[in-house]
């Protein structure tokens, strides 16, 4: 098995290069604090994919995730329904990662990307006319019906772009919120990860689905684009992706940015609105984000701010180009975990005992 799938069956080895500077301290702060909080010291083997990835921090960006959602927990999961004593001490990924299946009731996206959760959650399925779903066994297949009838559109679109269809890897927990493992937001049903990777013609077995790894576009141990891997039906895939009328954001590494913004067939002038759309951010060289705006009809869920004017190329992207971005020393301290009580108020009854 490739070093890049022992480490995480999602995550690249560039991948895990470029974002080990939040990592590390991620680790860290996330290590000390379950030390502390709760005592214990059942071997905190936390592994590099355990990653704390991306919200908003050194980034002109809200909330993304940076990949490598595939380490096993640190701590064995909370038994379900919940011991009432959990909910005030527990970090709340351990509350929502123990939720079996999804909260009945209203459907709404509930709170903000990296700070939510999901109600009336509906799960993505596995195999469908242009898609197969990869990591199935992480249960995060839920998400809003905005994202699951989205992802329907674009898997049919991607076939009349010219490829066998998407590779869906996680969406939110049952209940969204916060997770054990990877993902800063995917917390409320309206974010989920696609691979560049095109679709394989045949099914994959239950196997393949937890354990092919998804392929960087970077030429590895580098910040730069393979071109060869640069390809105009991914290309053309990625500005379907963006331009739904849906999608607020749609996050990729800075190098396909870079690559998108050069694209022959970006367009011109108003043609290339879409571009603003898509967004730099760490990681995100093996699969793209897609983040959903708000459904209408959603009062508890809360919008992002809209992109900066403009396609986000030229000048926008020279920071990336700078060694700023990459630079350990220049990392903002973690964050503690969320709990209960710092998240929508409408949050705790979707894990209450
Ligand atoms: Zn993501």
């Amino acid at each position: 098995m490739p070093f890049a799938a022992m480490l995480s069956p999602a995550m690249s080895l560039s991948t895990a290069m470029s974002g080990l500077r939040r990592r590390r301290h991620g680790r860290r702060g996330l290590a000390l604090w379950l030390v502390l909080a709760l005592g214990v010291g059942l071997g905190c083997l936390i592994t590099p994919a355990a990653a704390q990835d991306g919200d908003d921090a050194g980034a002109p960006e809200g909330s993304a995730d940076a990949t490598a959602p595939d380490a096993p927990p640190v701590l064995a999961p909370l038994s379900w329904p919940l011991p009432p004593t959990a909910l005030a001490v527990e970090p709340a990924k351990r509350l929502f990662g123990a939720a079996p299946a999804p909260a009945m009731g209203k459907r709404e996206a509930i709170g903000f990307y990296s700070n939510g959760c999901l109600s009336g959650g509906l799960p993505m399925a596995s195999n469908g006319p242009g898609w197969q779903r990869v990591r199935l066994d992480r249960n995060r297949h839920w998400g809003t019906a905005a994202l699951i009838h989205y992802l329907r559109r674009l898997a049919g679109d991607s076939r009349r772009l010219g490829r066998n269809g998407i590779l869906i890897g996680d969406l939110s927990q049952p209940r969204g919120g916060p997770m054990l493992t990877g993902h800063a937001s995917h917390q409320t049903g309206l974010d989920v990860d696609i691979w560049y990777d095109d679709m394989p013609a045949t099914r994959l077995t239950k196997e393949m689905r937890e354990t092919i790894p998804a392929t960087s576009l970077l030429k590895p141990g580098t910040r730069d684009l393979d071109e060869t891997k640069a390809t105009d039906s991914l290309a053309r895939l990625l500005r379907r992706a963006a331009s739904d009328p849906t999608v607020e954001r749609v996050f990729v590494n800075p190098a396909v940015k870079r690559w998108l913004c050069r694209w022959p067939y970006a367009g011109i002038g108003e043609e290339r609105k879409w571009l603003r759309k898509i967004r730099p951010y760490w990681g995100h060289d093996d699969h793209f984000h897609v983040r959903l705006a708000c459904p209408p009809g959603m009062a508890s869920c809360h919008a992002q701010a809209p992109p900066p004017p403009g396609d986000g190329c030229g000048g926008q992207l020279d920071w990336w180009a700078t060694d700023e971005p990459w630079d350990p020393a220049k990392q903002e301290p973690p964050k503690p975990p969320l709990l209960l009580a710092d998240m929508p108020a409408a949050c705790r009854a979707l894990v209450e005992p």
